[in-house]
This record gives structure tokens, sequence and C-alpha cells, in this order.
């Protein structure tokens, strides 16, 4: 931790964390503040004692959390109970408003009886802007002119009162709370993301990554698909052709730290608009929780959420991608390794190898060494005996030695080999920070009852977060489903993928989360595997991405009725389909209904950006379907970088703008025809 005790601790506001003071009222002004006022010093002495960081330690101190899943969750869990119980007291007095779905998502009023007659003018410029070319391809180019010709302030009104008013909720927790109120009124629940992205060029944007992907002891170039797990310059700004996801740069360690610090806060911010929610709602209640924390008896907050919010998390913004790449190289030299040993494709778990088929192996192969019978010992299976060539539940543990746990026989020789070339001490120390970051945002998490949703990224690094948050999900998903993973069906294997590790799973008795999407990085997979000489990962065609969707899809929903037929808890899958396809929504519940599947049944959801597809997310929302917003927020200067991928993505989606275009038009001359340009949107939907 040597490299880290210099660096002074904020928070994502950009305030020092700081110790307050114990009341309740101290703790609540924290909270509504996040100002905190303690030495830096004290805090960055206090870090090197334990491996718990330091603004985690405080936030769980201040706020009473416990720092490990297990000790808070009863508290947590009975509290929640508490409020959730209070919750549906109050809404079996009153029937709540469901109004009926067209699946054409075809009828303006409901798509947008939650926007204001302004807003939809305003919608409507912005798509027509969007349909633009020269605005689209020089919108970067044009923000920072218009910047400096109206300066600082004007700019930041204009940009309100278009682009960023129509893709973004606010500069703050606390401005964001009127958008996620109306989403709320509406049926619509929100996913938080902090969008803030640093705005980088090209050149800094390699230089930062070809630097952080290299080991210091140096890079071991390999021949076939296992290049694709190494660094290539060209492809190392992580931009390229990708207008749907942020992308993070590795600078430093502490810049990770401040990562941490920022989804921490996020999941604050969903829980803290939990309780607010819930006390606009029922202001004649009393709505506490009889949580008993160490620090503080009778604290509102921890673990009172209602367990509806979410936040979205991405791993390369939590640790050297020189780690991930690794970790990823390691675990599909694993399979191959497997494959070589007893045949078979795909994932270890897959093969559904039994420790016998191992030691058999080894026994044809008159291979005796005590290397390998020791290797063979520690070799663990589950219930049913498939084995896990490695201890990957051990992955977690802050003391893992990365570099010295990838070692198996060869089946030739019986000598040891490394799959994972060895790593120096400072990045074992790295890769430990990165488990401990990962750690600490899950345990609040956890803790606030909100859940995780982990974003899926480049499919060089893939392999190693998929790893890391199967084994979050192992970790913390035994109540209730905490984490999620994300999987792309534009990948050929997502469909086997997503199978084995719903196996594993139900094996291992543990709630299973994913948010099924397409993918947003096809062009870059595809243009890399090209230019780097290994196979193109994606599909060949939409449309076979769209059957690959579908059968992932159905493949969660035969499971959960599975689940459900057998009276065990249904909820053990959860499944978020992010997608604005409408014919991918439709196709969703269509199967739910033919399956069984009510909405009341909360075991799948829907989730499209802030600003795009209203058509779909709102009347989903307003049916009685779980439906989710995407909500990026952050000061306008900040998030321009979000907002010029928002205006390139809508070029890429005219089709789509095109329905809502004509949608805003009918509901806009609708209201001016029967007088109501002035209408006020008021809802009292109440979201599943
Ligand atoms: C809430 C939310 C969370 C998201 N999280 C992630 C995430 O974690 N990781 C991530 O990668 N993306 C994520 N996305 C983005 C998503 O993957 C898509 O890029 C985006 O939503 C467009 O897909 P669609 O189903 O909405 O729309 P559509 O317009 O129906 O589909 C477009 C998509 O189809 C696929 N496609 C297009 N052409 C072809 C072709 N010729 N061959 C094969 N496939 C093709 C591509 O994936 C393309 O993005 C998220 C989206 C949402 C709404």
């Amino acid at each position: 931790m040597a490299f880290l005790r210099s660096v002074p601790r904020r928070c994502c506001a950009g305030k020092k964390m700081v110790k307050c003071g114990a009341s309740p009222l101290a703790v609540i002004s924290f909270l509504e503040n996040a100002a905190v006022t303690t030495a830096a010093a004290t805090v960055t002495t206090t870090a090197a004692v334990t491996r718990t960081p330091p603004s985690l330690r405080l936030v769980a101190q201040v706020r009473g959390y416990a720092t490990s899943p297990s000790s808070s969750s009863t508290a947590a869990a009975a509290a929640s109970t508490d409020v959730k119980k209070q919750r549906q007291q109050q809404q079996s007095a009153v029937p709540r408003q469901i109004d009926p779905l067209d699946l054409k998502f075809n009828d303006p009023i409901a798509a947008f009886k939650s926007k204001t007659t302004m807003e939809l003018m305003r919608a409507y410029f912005v798509y027509q802007m969007c349909s633009i070319e020269y605005v689209v391809e020089n919108n970067m180019k044009v923000m920072k002119m218009a910047k400096s010709v109206l300066g600082e302030k004007l700019f930041t009104k204009l940009m309100k009162a278009t682009f960023y008013g129509h893709f973004v909720a606010g500069e703050d927790e606390v401005q964001i709370t009127p958008v996620l109120d109306r989403l709320r009124q509406f049926g619509v629940k929100p996913i938080l993301d902090y969008s803030v992205e640093e705005d980088i060029s090209q050149e800094e944007a390699e230089r930062r990554e070809v630097q952080a992907s290299v080991s210091e002891a140096g890079d071991e170039k390999r021949e076939g698909p296992l290049k694709k797990y190494h660094v290539e310059k060209s492809f190392a700004d992580r931009r390229y052709k990708v207008s749907s996801a942020r992308t993070y740069f590795y600078l430093n360690e502490a810049s990770c730290e401040r990562n941490m610090d920022i989804f921490i806060r996020c999941l604050e911010a969903v829980a803290k608009d939990e309780i607010r929610t819930l006390r606009l709602k029922y202001p004649s209640q009393n709505i506490t929780t009889n949580i008993q924390v160490d620090h503080h008896p009778g604290d509102i907050f921890a673990g009172a959420s209602m367990g509806m919010g979410i936040t979205a998390v991405k791993l390369t913004a939590l640790g050297r991608p020189q780690l991930l790449l690794q970790l990823s190289e390691v675990i599909m030299r694993a399979r191959q390794y497997t494959s070589d040993v007893i045949g078979g494709e795909g994932a270890v778990l897959a093969h559904h190898a039994k420790l016998d088929d191992f030691k058999k192996k080894f026994e044809e192969a008159h291979i005796k060494d005590t290397e390998v019978q020791k290797f063979l010992q520690k070799i663990q299976s589950d219930k049913e005996g498939v084995i896990h060539l490695f201890p990957w539940s051990g992955i977690l543990d802050e003391n893992y030695e990365l570099s010295e746990t990838f070692q198996v026989p060869d089946i030739k020789t019986g000598k040891m080999v490394r799959l994972m070339s060895q790593l120096t001490s400072k990045e074992e120390e790295m890769f430990r920070n990165m488990i401990r970051r990962l750690n600490s945002i899950v345990t609040v998490a956890d803790n606030l009852d909100v859940r995780i949703m982990i974003d899926a990224e480049q499919t060089y690094f893939q392999p190693a977060i998929s790893r890391l948050t199967l084994e979050m999900m192992r970790k913390y998903n035994t109540k209730k489903a905490v984490v999620f993973n994300t999987y792309q069906t534009y990948l050929q294997d997502a469909y086997n993928e997503v199978k084995t590790d719903l196996e594993q799973a139900e094996r291992q008795n543990f709630y299973f989360g994913a948010k099924l999407v397409r993918g947003a990085y096809i062009e870059q997979e595809r243009a890399r595997a090209a230019a780097m000489g290994y196979p193109d990962p994606t599909n060949p065609t939409f449309e076979a991405t769209t059957e690959s969707y579908h059968k992932t899809l159905m493949e969660c929903l035969r499971r959960m009725k599975q689940y459900k037929d057998k009276g065990e808890d249904p909820k053990k899958i959860g499944i978020m389909v992010a997608s604005h396809n409408e014919d991918t929504v439709r196709f969703a519940i269509e199967k739910m209904k033919e399956i069984g599947i009510s909405p009341e049944d909360k075991v799948i959801c829907f989730g499209q950006l802030l600003g795009m597809c209203d058509y779909i997310t709102f009347p989903l929302g307003q049916s009685g379907y779980s439906a989710y917003k995407y909500i990026p927020y952050g000061p306008v200067k900040e998030v321009l970088p979000y907002l010029s991928r928002r205006a390139q993505e809508n070029r890429g989606i005219l089709k789509k703008i095109k329905k809502e275009k004509r949608l805003l038009l009918n509901e806009i001359t609708r209201r001016i025809v029967r007088g109501k340009l002035f209408y006020k949107p008021k809802g009292n939907y109440t979201p599943v």
C-alpha cells in the first residue's frame, strides 16, 4: 500500500473525507451535504493498518455499515423488511394504478404523459439536431466553440435547455431528485451513473493504455487466439467506434480509489433517494428502521432502502488493465488446458469434468510426481463433483497471490507450468487493491440494499470481469441478487457462457443476476480481431445477434419457471432486458406471459437510457412492468464526452429516432389542439 499512503483521500465531490460527529443528526447532515472534515493524514495512517479502504471505513463508521458482508446483513435485512412491510401495508390499502400496455409502443399519450410540453419540444429539437450530419460529426468541436463564444455561464444555460437537459438528470445528487421523483411517479426506477468522463486526446489515451497494459516484467508476445489478451497500440484508445459506453483510462492507483469513492457515493445517492421517496409517499408513517448498528443506534439510513435502486459499475475503473488482461488470458489458458487433458470445449465448468477424470488421464500418462499429486489434491469440486481447476473463491481474498496460484502439471512431462507470467510484488499489490475496491463497493451495496450491475466491456477483459463478478455473486448473492453480471449477446459464445454460469449458480446455490445487452463494442471488436489476426468473436449478422439474445433470454425464463414450479424462490434468477429494441422488449413480454411469469414476480426488468426510447420505458412502467432508466448525472462541463457519445449513438439508430419524433409530434399537436400546452405531469404509479 506504500504508493497509496501518500494519496490525499477525497470523496467524489472533491471534498476531503472526515469523521463526523456520532449523533444521528450529524449523520443525516453528513448524508445531506456529503461534507467531511477530518485531517487526511489521520485517514491515510489508519489506511495502512488495515486493507479496508479509508473512505469505506469512514463511511462505515459514520453510517454504521459493517465492512464484511455477513455481519450486518441480518440487521440490514430486518430493517429493509420492516420498511417493505410498512410500504406493502400502505399499498394494499390503495389500489395500484396500472394501465393497459400497447405492445406496438405506438401510443403517444402513454409515452409522454410524464413530460411537460416544453420537454417534448426540447426532445424534438435534440433529435432533430442529432440527424444533422455536420453537428454529429463535429459535435465536440461545436460544443467547445459555443463555450468559448458564449462563456461558461451562458453555455451551461444553453446546454441545460437542450442536450444536457434531455440526456442528463442534473449536476449532483440533489439536483437530480426532481427527475427521479418524476420517473417514480410514472412507474420508472433509476440506475444511477455519475457520468463524468476525462476528455483526453487519442495520443494520451494510447500512451496511458499501453503503459498500464504491460507488466514491468515485460510482455510475452503470443501467437494464436491468446494474442488477443495483449495490448495493441492501434486499438489502445478503447473509445474507438464506441458510442454507447463510457471508457476509463488507468492513470494510477489514486485515480482508481477516487473511482471507487464515486461508485460508493452513487450507491448512497440511490439509497438516500429511496428513503426520501418513502417518506414523501407515506408522510403519516414514521419510516424508520429497527437497525441497531455499532456506532449509531437508530441510524435511519443503512439497510433501509426499498431494494429497487441500481448502480452501474465498470471494473476497468477500479484497477490496472494489465491485471484484467492477464487474468483473462489465464482463464482462457485454463480452458485450453482442460480441453487438452480431458477433451471438450468451453469454460472449465462446462466440461462437467470430475476429479477422477483428471486422475485417470495422469495415470494413463504414467505421471506420478508428488507435485502432480499435490495439484490433484488441491482441486476443488462442488456438490455435484464438478471440478474447479483453481480455488476461484479465494480470488476475492485480499491476500491472494495471483501468479503463484495458476500452475498446472503438464500432461506430457508432469512438470508444473505457470499459466500466468510472474507478476512483480507491486503488481500483486495492485491486484489486491482492485479486489479490495470491488469488495468495498459490493459491501456497501449489500448494506444499503442497492443492487450493482457490473458492465461488460471488451472481450479481452471479459473473462476476468465475468469471473470476478461471478465470484462476487457467489459471495454476496446468498439471499437475493445484489450483484448482476452483464452478457453481450453479440458474442458467439454468449448463450453457452450464460448457461454455464446459470448452472454454476444452481450448483453452488447463489442468486444469479444478469443484464442482457446486445453489446456496445461491435465495430471495435471486429476491427481489432481483423488487424491482430484472431477470430472475430461477434455474430456475423444483426439477426444472429437477435437470435442469440432471444435464445439466452429464453434459457433464463425457462429456468425461472422451473424454480417457480418446484416451489423454490423464482427470484433465484433476476434478468434485466437492457435494450432499446422494441422487438426484443415485446419478445420478453410475450414469453413472460406464455411461461406464466408476472411483473409482480420481479424477476424480469427492462432498462433504457435517459432520453432514449421513452416510448418504450414509460408505457412499460405505467403498465406495471419493472422498468428502469439509466440516469447519467454530473456537472455540465464534465459530461460533454457523454453528450458527444449520445449524439453519435442517436445517429446510428435513425429508425428508432424517427418513431420517437413521430410520436413526439403527435403528442405536441394533440396538446396544442386540446389547449393542454401547459400540462403539468403528475403521476400516481407505483414502480413494481
Ligand atoms: C441499461 C443499459 C445498459 C447497458 N450496458 C451495457 C454493457 O454493460 N456493456 C455493453 O457492451 N453494452 C451495454 N449497453 C449497450 C447495448 O449493448 C447496446 O449497444 C445498445 O443498447 C444497442 O442495442 P439495442 O438492443 O438497444 O438496440 P438495437 O439497435 O436493436 O441493436 C444494435 C446492436 O445490435 C448489434 N448489432 C448491430 N449490427 C450487427 C451486426 N451486423 N452483426 C451482429 N450484431 C450487430 C450491436 O450490438 C449493436 O449495438 C447497455 C444498454 C443499456 C440500455
